[in-house]
This record gives structure tokens, C-alpha cells and sequence, in this order.
């Protein structure tokens, strides 16, 4: 059976975007308001030399703040349980928050290959920005736009090294 690797984050980080990028045509709902992905998406990714599961992950929402981080543990245990590789995507734009810290530290303790995905860095200027997530100890990082398909081969790339 193929690999499955599994896209967790905060609402509105763009896991949805980058679903449908990797995918290749529009299958989950992107939307401005935070967390519209509802329940679990799965597509087979078949374009690249070895095909894979993803799953994008989402919630009945929205959410109050303090439902955030119950809903963002739950995903992200449902995901360390169900994947072989987890895509853990936070927001250039917005930062490094709270919710990402705490789910940073739960993904630490699983033994499986975490991708930490800076999202929404659209162009070399926002590249600076992102230093920042360094902060949560890890070693390396993506910073990528799912929208405007930046950085994404690289992102493939290390992928397929590893499937
Ligand atoms: P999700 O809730 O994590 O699934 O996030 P979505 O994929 O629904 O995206 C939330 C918002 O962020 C939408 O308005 C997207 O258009 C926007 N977005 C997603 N990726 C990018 C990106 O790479 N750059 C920018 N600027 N916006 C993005
Ligand atoms: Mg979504």
C-alpha cells in the first residue's frame, strides 16, 4: 500500500492550498475563513516518481480559540497514528504562534520524518521573516508558497528521498 503522509496546522495556514497543489486540481475547499476544510480529504498523488496518500486535515469549525488547540492536538494525533510523514504547516505571514509551539512539541516525541512547511512566502523579501521558526529547535524547514507554487520541487524532492 502507498505511503501516507498527512497536513496538519492551524486553521487558514493554507494546508488546503498546498492539498490541491500537490494533488493538482482543486479537490479541498480553500477559503478566508479559518478552518472551512471539513472533516478529512484523501487523494492519491500519482504525478511524482512515487505515488503517495494525502490527507488534509481539517475540523468541524470554526472554532473558539480555546477549542483551537483541543482540535489542533486531536488532528495531529490522528496524524502521527495514521501517516508514515507529516506535513506540519504554519504561517509566514502571521508567524510563529502559541498553537504552533505546542503542536511543534508534540510532533517532537513522534518517530516518523516531520517537514515543518513555512507557508505563504511569496517572494524572497518574506524569506527574513521566517528565521524566526528556527525558534522551535529543529534542524530544517521549507518555506514555501502554496499559492504561488514556490518552493514546492524542493519540497517534492526531499519527499521522494525518503518514500
Ligand atoms: P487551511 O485552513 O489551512 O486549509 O487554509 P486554506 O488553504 O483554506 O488557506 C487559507 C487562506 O490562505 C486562503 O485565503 C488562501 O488563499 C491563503 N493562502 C494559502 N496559501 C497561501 C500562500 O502561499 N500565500 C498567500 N499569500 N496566501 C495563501
Ligand atoms: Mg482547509
Amino acid at each position: 500500500s502507498k505511503p501516507i503522509v498527512a497536513i496538519v496546522g492551524r486553521p487558514n495556514v493554507g494546508k488546503s492550498t498546498l492539498f490541491n497543489r500537490l494533488v493538482g486540481h482543486r479537490r479541498a475547499i480553500v477559503d478566508d475563513m479559518p478552518g472551512v476544510t471539513r472533516d478529512r480529504n484523501y487523494a492519491t498523488v500519482n504525478k511524482y516518481e512515487v505515488p503517495f496518500i494525502l490527507v488534509d486535515t481539517g475540523g468541524f469549525e470554526p472554532v473558539t480559540e480555546d477549542r483551537l488547540l483541543q482540535q489542533m492536538r486531536e488532528q495531529s494525533q490522528l496524524a502521527m497514528e495514521e501517516a508514515d510523514v507529516i506535513f506540519f504547516v504554519m504561517d509566514g505571514r502571521e508567524g510563529l504562534t502559541p498553537a504552533d509551539r505546542e503542536v511543534a512539541g508534540m510532533l517532537r516525541k513522534v518517530n516518523k520524518p516531520v517537514f515543518y512547511l513555512v507557508n505563504k512566502i511569496d517572494g524572497e523579501k518574506l524569506e527574513l521573516a521566517s528565521s524566526d521558526f528556527y525558534s522551535l529547535g529543529i534542524d530544517s524547514m521549507h518555506t514555501i508558497s502554496a499559492e504561488h507554487n514556490r518552493g514546492i520541487n524542493d519540497l517534492i524532492e526531499e519527499l521522494m528521498g525518503i518514500l
